[in-house]
């Protein structure tokens, strides 16, 4: 046994001392802010563990932090807290998304790649506004009912997105991974920042890898997306393994954009934690299954962003995916304007391109199933950012798909707020409603065990303790 002399103790004691010298300009710069303590009453608890709803519970909420969860009467009471009454109503955590990308804008200004509009819609403008503007977009998560982001890759302000937000309660929790390691050499960058980080050789991969990680990321993510030749693909599985071993030795997960069977088996042998797409080409196979479960990886299926670039080649927005009450005018605007862009597919192609949707929703579908069944976590995330694939109104899509997939209720529920905090590696601090964690609740006014698409039906979202009305939240045309 380790003694402790009073040298030793003296030093924690320091540590104690710094520590609470270190917290104290945060709480007490946000003492002033910090929002009134409330007590929901009455409403069916679903704390996001999967115990059953607390039937005429109550939730307790003090300096920003759930306090208290349990029947009525068994939570002492705050003086001068706000007592709300929610009875026929039902409070569940705040969802979590653990796939977006605030570098994109939910349309092809800032995806010229899918669809060239630069002419119209100059790139390095598209970037600036989401840089400079995020705002609505934080508007467009809570409105959603989503109070925690994971923003899997983009520019290096992604990372100061994080930092400005850290103690605001008009917005989403938000980790970021910064700019993605490629396997490829993408082109779309600006010419002074970069969010594809290209894997050129082994001296390019640890250049790059020691970027992102003195930059105190929340994750190396790799953008894995098959080469052409045998010998490229042996290299670039190397650099994947590389990347995968300097993330583990500095204690940073690595996640992998892989959707191909074999692309996705050689991520989890790197080491990937997460992988934010499905397997997408073929069925997943025991082997995939033990590797995720050795590994303890987090699957995140992502199904419905394809349905967004299936719009954008048929030159439609479909509004009724989304929640339009929750979308900014500038981004609405822009998503109706896929509608009168010509290049619409003729019905032959249409028939196709439909068909081969289907085909891999199939596969999408099956695998999530096997997933699940194999008990390997699945987050829920929406690759949010992507054209039609709207910040924040995606969420409801998602968790329907997930649904028809053959998930119950309860489990959607586990995946988008408990599995979507272990993705963002935030589990102490949110994604179930137990006392010392932020108070990110939603409150609803129909029963999402019975339907998942009940989910759209909110009332409250409270985001670190404050109350905010539906209602405040969505953005009207006045
Ligand atoms: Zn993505």
């Amino acid at each position: 046994m380790r003694r402790v002399g009073r040298t030793g103790a003296r030093h924690r004691l320091l540590s104690v001392l710094l520590g609470v010298l270190l917290l104290a300009p945060l709480k007490s710069g946000a003492a002033t802010e910090l929002p009134d303590p409330l007590i929901l009453r009455g409403a069916a608890v679903i704390d996001g563990t999967g115990a059953p709803a607390l039937e005429n519970g109550v939730v307790v909420v003090e300096d920003g932090l759930v306090r208290c969860v349990g029947p009525s009467g068994e939570c002492s009471e705050p003086p001068g807290a706000r007592s709300v009454d929610l009875e026929g109503q039902w409070i569940i955590p705040g969802l979590v998304d653990a796939h977006v990308h605030f570098s994109q804008s939910g349309w092809v200004d800032g995806r010229p790649d899918a669809l060239d509009l630069r002419a119209d819609h100059p790139y390095a403008q598209a970037v600036a506004r989401l840089r400079l503007h995020p705002e609505p977009f934080f508007r467009s998560y809570l409105c959603s009912g989503v109070t925690s982001v994971f923003d899997v890759g983009g520019f290096p302000w992604t990372w100061d997105l994080r930092d400005r937000t850290l103690h605001r309660t008009d917005a989403p929790r938000i980790a970021a991974a910064g700019p993605l390691l490629s396997t490829r050499d993408h082109w779309l960058n600006l010419p002074g920042e970069r969010q594809f980080l290209h894997m050129r050789d082994r001296d390019a991969v640890r250049e790059a890898t020691d970027y992102l990680l003195a930059t105190g990321t929340d994750a190396v993510k790799v953008w894995y997306l098959a080469v052409e030749g045998e010998e490229a693909g042996a290299r670039q599985r190397e650099y994947l393994a590389l990347a995968g071993r300097w993330a583990r030795d500095a204690g940073v997960p690595l996640i992998v954009h892989a959707t191909s069977l074999e692309g996705a088996k050689e991520a989890l042998e790197a080491g990937a934690t997460l992988l934010v797409h499905s397997v997408e080409d073929e069925l997943v196979d025991g082997e995939f299954l033990s590797l995720a479960r050795r590994t303890g990886a987090i699957y995140t299926p992502t199904l419905t962003v394809y349905e967004g670039y299936g719009e954008l080649r048929a030159r439609r927005f479909d509004e009724t995916r989304t929640e339009a009450a929750c979308v900014d005018p500038l981004t609405l605007e822009l998503a109706r304007s896929t509608a009168v862009r010509p290049g619409a597919p003729d019905s032959v192609e249409a028939a196709a391109l439909e068909a081969a949707a289907a085909e891999r929703w199939e596969r999408m579908a099956e695998n999530l199933r096997r997933v699940h069944r194999a008990g390997i976590p699945v987050a829920l995330g929406t690759d949010a950012g992507n054209p039609l694939t709207l910040h924040g109104a995606a969420i409801f899509r998602e968790l329907e798909a997930f649904q028809e997939a053959g998930l119950q209720p309860m489990e959607i529920l586990i995946a988008a707020t408990a599995h979507g905090a272990l993705a963002m590696g935030m589990s102490e601090i949110t994604g179930t409603i137990s006392p010392g964690k932020s108070a990110d609740l939603l409150v609803l006014t129909r029963d999402p065990l019975e339907d998942i698409a009940h989910l759209r039906e909110i009332r409250y979202v409270i985001r670190g303790g404050e109350l905010h009305s539906r209602s405040d939240l969505v953005f009207t045309d006045d």
